[in-house]
């Protein structure tokens, strides 16, 4: 049970962050789901059912301007546009393509303040972690080169937990995204891809910029949105969090129909080393969040996944390994481990593991006969590491 002091001290954490711009008199649509599109609309005067119509030109047809609406009449359309209705979403300003066909892109929000996130394109999955845990791929559609895919998405503009490892905590929390900002980095990766939602295979893991249970609120608008208004399958997203215990007891009361899968950033074997390279561990222990977690009913077949950073000579040693097997079979429930290779970055004084260490850290793992997994490293070339490209490229 939670203490009320935590309950404070994490709404207090929550407030801290930084809210979007106001937009004057500009109102902004994409983000807002049928129904409210239709509270919306009705106060124009229009039937409720246009809300339906204005989202499916937003969501599943993918249009961005009033202009190629054509379901809508001219009529309202015009109506729309001198109430300074915007209909458009997130952009992609800058693309980044890796040998690898990872694309790499920095979308900028809605709002007035320019602030850009990074999203991901990763075709063909990401071997073991495609999100779902399945191995098949499907048929080659005609004309695409991948036959499945992997979006990274953003929640936040950079994040205020400070892991030590990690690039975009340099940034600190500039602010969150909405759940437009959220839901809109999909969007417009889908429609760049041509992806025909409900026959390709799209995974989501929110792994990008940010920590998703500290916007918890639009975090949540966003993956509602990208249910019931895109049509994409709670089941085939990951949500990461680096155990943020409120936002895991809330996650936990989300209905099935709208949960995405759960991973979190363990990283490390003990609260010793965790609360070293991730100060968040001295709020909230290793113990914490797995007692959090538990809280979570999973569906059936479905596993927790913990995320495992290795860190050469902090996080990689053989004695880590067993330590993480013995955490494993506390937590009882049943979950899987994502090895994952520190990508280094500038300013940051951790060094790779070695490829012998991180062979050695799976095969110890395995043989303690924990499902284990080595997450492929994406798109090096173009600055893999979280949060690395907007660091790179805006200075
Ligand atoms: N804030 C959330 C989600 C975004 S980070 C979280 O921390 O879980 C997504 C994953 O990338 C986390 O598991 C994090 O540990 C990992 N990560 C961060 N920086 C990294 C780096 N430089 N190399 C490899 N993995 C990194
Ligand atoms: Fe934030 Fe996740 Fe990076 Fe930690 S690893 S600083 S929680 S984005």
């Amino acid at each position: 049970m939670l203490s009320p002091a935590v309950i404070a001290h994490n709404s207090q954490l929550i407030r801290l962050d930084t809210n979007p711009p106001a937009e004057g008199s500009r109102r902004l649509f994409f983000g807002l789901d049928a129904e409210t599109l239709s509270a919306h609309l009705m106060e124009a005067g229009e039937p409720a059912w246009r809300g339906r119509q204005l989202a499916e030109a937003m969501y599943r047809q993918r249009l961005t301007s009033l202009d190629a609406m054509t379901t809508l009449p001219k009529r309202l359309r015009e109506d729309l546009a001198k109430m300074d209705v915007e209909v458009g979403r997130p952009r992609i300003v800058q693309v980044f393509r890796s040998v690898d066909g990872t694309e790499r892109y920095l979308v900028e929000g809605q709002a007035a303040d320019g602030q850009t996130v990074e999203t991901v394109w990763m075709p063909e999955g990401d071997e073991g972690e495609a999100g779902d845990g399945s191995e098949e791929g499907a048929a080659d559609e005609a004309g695409k080169s991948w036959s499945r895919a992997t979006i990274c998405v953003s929640s936040q503009v950079g994040c205020a937990v400070n892991c030590q490892f990690c690039l975009t905590a340099k940034l600190g929390l500039q602010r969150n995204l909405t759940a437009g900002e959220i839901a809109g980095q999909v969007v417009a990766v889908l429609d760049r891809h041509a992806v025909e939602v409900g026959r390709d295979r799209v995974n989501l893991v929110f792994m990008g910029m940010g920590e998703p249970f500290l916007n918890y609120e639009n975090f949540m608008a966003a993956v509602r949105l990208l249910v019931e208004e895109v049509g994409l399958s709670p089941q085939r997203m990951t949500v990461s969090t680096s155990g943020i215990v409120p936002g895991i007891e809330r996650f936990a009361e989300e209905p099935p129909e709208v949960r995405p899968k759960l991973a979190i950033s363990l990283n490390a074997p003990n609260d010793a080393v965790r609360s070293e390279i991730m100060p968040i561990n001295r709020k909230w222990p290793i113990e914490a969040v797995v007692d959090a977690v538990r809280q979570v009913r999973l569906r059936s077949r479905e596993r927790v996944t913990f995320e495992y950073v290795l860190l050469g000579g902090v996080t990689d040693r053989p004695e880590h390994a067993r330590e993480v097997a013995r955490l494993v079979r506390r937590a009882g429930f049943p979950l899987k481990v994502n090895l994952i290779a520190w990508n280094p970055g500038p300013g940051i004084a951790y060094s790779m593991p070695t490829g012998d260490a991180v062979e050695t850290f799976k095969r110890t793992l395995a043989a303690e006969g924990v499902p284990v997994y080595l997450r492929r490293p994406r798109g090096r070339d173009i600055y893999a590491a979280c949060g690395q490209l907007k660091r790179t490229v805006e200075g």
